[in-house]
């Protein structure tokens, strides 16, 4: 198999346009195990690319760039103070271990139904900044997810994220097999921003993970009942079965956790 390392986001690119059916390398932990499953063709090694790995504050956004680990995202002061949500979630994700080296890019990157990091990204408002020989250009994160595995990516590298600071407060919950070391059976993100308005999305509950708009919407009325709440969800989600959970344990877990993030948000 061919292996390239790229020594700059540039030369990246060019070996993305010139090879697009190999797979990007940053901490392989996902990429390792579809060495195997997939047959990975060939691999675009960027771990080293030092100029990808930073998280940068103003007063209005925070920029992480794509190649940051996990831990880091859990060390910075500003991101637990301003994006407590994501903090969150990063705390509930794999072992320290893995978070050494799992990059936040590759959580997005890897596209999957199970992802932890998209959903928190997503009800935050990202924006994601893609780059490919033509050049830059930045899009919302939730125009990035086109079906399941599928990216709306053109030979392009993802970059960095941009999320925008507003205050916010909270529910995350997610729901495994175990405390930790723990792909999730179910997650859910609430996030209540101080206009009112709701932002949800969750994990497991749909081929990608996609936020609920009919929830939102319908959260946003203050007058709605149990009924309402379930018919909204169900319109937001179409879980499947898996080796790790049933559809039905997911539509009712979900569900009594939209509840329990309810609660939380208005006392
Ligand atoms: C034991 C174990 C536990 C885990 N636990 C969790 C968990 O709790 N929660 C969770 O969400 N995940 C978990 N994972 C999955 C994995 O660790 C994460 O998805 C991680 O964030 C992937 O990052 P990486 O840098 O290792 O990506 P890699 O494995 O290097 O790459 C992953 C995919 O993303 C693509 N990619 C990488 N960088 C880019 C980029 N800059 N632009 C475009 N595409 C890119 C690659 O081509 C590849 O397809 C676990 C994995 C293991 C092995």
């Amino acid at each position: 198999m061919i292996c390239l390392r790229a020594k700059s986001v540039d030369e990246a690119v060019q070996f993305l346009e010139k090879y697009p059916e190999f797979s990007l390398l940053d901490g392989g932990s996902d990429l390792v195990l579809q060495l195997k499953k997939k047959g990975v063709s060939g691999i675009i090694d960027i771990s080293t690319l030092e100029s990808l790995k930073y998280i940068k504050t103003d007063k209005k956004t925070i920029e992480i760039g794509a190649l940051t680990t996990i831990n880091t995202i859990l060390d910075d002061e500003n991101i637990t103070r301003h994006l407590p949500v994501l903090s969150q979630a990063c705390r509930s994700f794999a072992s320290h271990q893995i978070r050494n080296i799992a990059s936040l890019g590759g959580n997005v990157g890897n596209d999957s139904p199970v992802a932890d990091l998209i959903a928190p990204l997503l009800v935050l408002g990202a924006e994601v900044v893609l780059k490919g020989v033509k050049g830059e250009r930045k899009i919302f994160l939730e125009e990035l997810f086109c079906g399941y595995k599928s990216l709306a990516l053109d030979k392009e590298l993802i970059c960095s994220f941009i999320i925008p600071l507003k205050r916010h407060r909270f529910y995350y919950r997610k729901v495994g097999a175990r405390a930790s070391l723990n792909i999730s059976k179910v997650s859910l993100v609430v996030v209540r921003f101080s206009d009112g308005a709701y932002k949800i999305s969750g994990n497991s509950l749909n081929p990608y993970v996609k936020r609920f708009k009919n929830l939102e919407t319908l959260l946003c009325a203050q007058n709605y009942n149990d009924k309402q709440l379930k018919e909204a969800l169900s319109k937001d989600i179409a879980p499947s079965g898996s080796f790790r959970s049933t559809k039905e344990y997911r539509e009712r877990v979900v569900f009594n956790m939209l509840l329990e993030a309810l609660k939380v948000l208005h006392s």
